[in-house]
């Protein structure tokens, strides 16, 4: 179909997610046809190399046939299968088995789910079914980061704390309560490591006992903030929030949707961190966007403890497609790739990409670089010293997405002039290099078109 058709047709009847609709009708949609490693072709044969793994999610990279097998052998053998009534696949247990072997400490038993919103929504139904069976009900406040993103279903939007997701939909609730973020770059205490993590840990503490420790259920957090801006905090953070939470006699939540699968370098960013949470979220990257699916752990304690609260009675927490055949056999042939080399050289690609990224820092627009493995981002400011924002005038971030675009590159443009990086764990060397190569020239063009001065 002629592409200006499709733009019409788009213009229609597809409402696309997070968007200023009214701009979008204007601007048109931009429609990719295909993709091959870490490079997608639009419909006008516009190449590109896709720095964000589509949204950060296709961690193995396009046009593995391997994937495309898997799945068209479980559609023509058993497209579908109920995992209510008792039933089930074998993709689906072969794939909760493999994961439960591979997950840090002793989360052992897996719930699938179709995708990140609906694992952190589960977290909260299983949480607080978890307390009615400890006889302890009236633990049922959340707490999580500011600049956190945990969804965009009502309950993970009120965890997540971008404004976006708030205004006009009545949300937060009033049982969802924010810390500050330990945003490295911009901490009010300053980059001190250790000042960093302690005043994280004094918020969490003042929070609990301003609402009452008795009636907080749990703390969640993501190993690194990725929709708030690739926001790393320093190491042992995750580890001394986790201890903290054991002693105020909270769960912990680790929400792995992004880091999970190779974006940080390992399988699960907890490992490297010495951390088992409570509950542990994973999507996107469990099967690189090939197929729709997320998964909640939990550790032996959490499922023992709902399994004897529920007695002989039934949990009542399930979707249609939880475990779906289909999208477990993409996620066991996902896993055999990262195992079989992709973590390998998403590791060995993400120090490039670090490297490549640090050798931007004396750009006059670049005022921090920041990442782990393949997940990186640069925050872009207009004084280095006073490291003042990007005026907000115009949306300089859409001009920049716009321009990276027309180099050949898809980047992550945040609203705040933080450019977001999350390449296929596939990319080549010169994957890497064109990423930032096309990177410094976009940054050059707007400084030459006059957008920020
Ligand atoms: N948690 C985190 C940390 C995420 O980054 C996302 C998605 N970007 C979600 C949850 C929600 O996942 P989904 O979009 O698959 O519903």
């Amino acid at each position: 179909m002629h592409s200006n058709s499709l733009i019409e047709l788009d213009r229609a009847h597809l409402v696309h997610p997070v968007a200023a609709y009214r701009t979008h009708e204007k601007l048109g949609v931009r429609v990719l046809s295909s993709a091959s490693g870490a490079t997608v072709t639009d419909m006008t044969g516009r190449q590109l190399i896709d720095g964000f793994a589509g949204l950060w999610c296709v961690n193995a990279g396009y046009g593995h046939e391997s994937i495309v097998e898997a799945a068209a052998r479980q559609m023509r053998e058993l497209p579908y299968a109920t995992a209510y009534f008792g039933l089930g696949s074998e993709p689906a247990i072969r794939l909760a088995a493999a994961l439960a072997e591979r997950a840090p400490g002793n989360l052992n038993h897996v719930y699938f789910t179709l995708g990140g919103s609906d694992a952190i929504d589960s977290t909260v139904r299983f949480i607080r079914f978890y307390y009615h069976a400890k006889g302890t009900p009236q633990k049922d406040q959340f707490i999580s980061l500011e600049q956190g993103y945990h969804g965009s279903s009502t309950v993970g939007a009120g965890l997540t704390a971008l404004p976006a997701f708030h205004a006009g939909f009545g949300i937060p609730f009033e049982w969802q309560h924010k810390i500050p973020s330990h945003y490295v770059y911009r901490n009010p205490v300053g980059t001190d490591p250790q000042a960093i993590i302690n005043a994280s840990r004094q918020a969490l503490r003042r929070k609990v006992e301003e609402i009452g420790a008795e009636r907080v259920a749990a703390f969640y957090a993501e190993p690194i903030q990725g929709s708030g801006g690739v926001l790393v905090p320093p190491r042992g953070w995750m580890k001394a929030m986790r201890d903290l939470c054991r002693e105020l006699d909270i769960l912990f939540i680790a929400d792995e949707v992004i880091t999970g699968f190779g974006r940080t370098g390992p399988l699960f960013a907890c490992s490297e961190d010495d951390v088992v949470p409570d509950f542990l979220t994973v999507a996107k990257g469990l099967t690189s966007g090939y197929a729709p699916m997320g998964a909640v752990f939990m550790t032996d304690h959490v499922y023992n403890t709902i399994a004897d609260g529920a007695g002989g009675s039934a949990v009542g927490h399930g979707y249609t497609y939880s475990a779906h055949p289909v999208s477990a056999a993409v996620g066991l042939e996902a896993l055999r790739l990262y195992e079989g080399g992709l973590l390998e050289n998403g590791r060995r690609a993400g120090a490039r990409l670090m490297e490549g990224l640090q050798g931007l820092a004396d750009h006059p627009l670049v005022g921090d670089v920041r990442g782990r493995g393949m997940l990186a981002a640069i925050e872009l400011v207009t004084d280095k010293t006073k490291k003042t924002p990007l005026p907000a005038v115009a949306d300089p971030s859409r001009r920049i997405f716009d321009r990276a675009w027309d180099n050949g590159l898809i980047i992550r443009a945040f609203g705040n002039g933080v450019l977001g990086y999350a390449p296929p764990l596939c990319c080549t060397d010169s994957d890497i290099d064109a990423i930032v190569d096309r990177t410094r020239k976009t940054l050059d063009q707007t400084i030459e078109d006059g957008d920020v001065r």
